[in-house]
């Protein structure tokens, strides 16, 4: 089963009570043949309407529309409209399957289950400043290595220098002697 959400619902809250739905609904009816081929369409309900929703009879595709607001009932209800296009997907229209059972198996169902808002990574803009300031760091932190190093390596040539000059100085001195 294939979920395309097109709503501010979390898709794997929605997947998730469509999975249970289907499992309970398997339970009752066997395995729904296309089950794998299933997608389900989601859309944002209007806010005057109620959940609802469409499916192609023996049919691959479900659509729910779901409302922006949501209360207590509403999981139960999101449910009971998916329970019922899975028999219209199933083959059966209105009268051919008993909507107070599919209501008992929402009541049953929706307790588990939640839903939540997507969660919204907003991509926060690089401050070029902070950016510049990092690097700015980093390349402290080298040059004050490489400072470093070249001072060692200054003193070690400078006491090499000093060394022989003493030498030569030694030697000097003794041969005028
Ligand atoms: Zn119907």
């Amino acid at each position: 089963m294939k979920v395309v959400n097109k709503t501010k619902w979390n898709t794997m809250d929605l997947r998730k009570i469509f999975c249970r739905c289907l499992k309970e609904d398997e339970k009752a009816e066997g395995k729904l043949y296309q089950r794998k081929r299933l997608t389900v369409h989601v859309h944002t309900a209007r806010q005057d309407s109620h959940c609802s929703g469409r499916a192609s009879y023996n049919g691959i595709w479900i659509q729910m529309n779901i409302l922006k607001n949501i209360n207590k009932r509403s999981i139960e209800n999101i449910c009971y409209v998916f329970l019922h296009e899975l028999q219209h997907t199933r083959g059966y229209h209105h009268g051919q399957f008993s909507e107070v059972v599919l209501r008992d198996m929402a009541k049953v169902i929706a307790p588990d289950y939640v839903l939540t808002e997507k969660i919204n990574i907003k991509k926060e803009k690089p401050d070029i400043q902070q950016i510049r300031y990092n690097r700015a760091i980093t390349n402290f932190g080298k040059a004050e290595t490489r400072l470093k190093r070249a001072k060692t390596i200054y003193k070690k040539w400078a006491q090499k220098v000093k060394y022989y000059e003493k030498v030569f100085a030694f030697k000097s001195s003794s041969n005028h002697s």
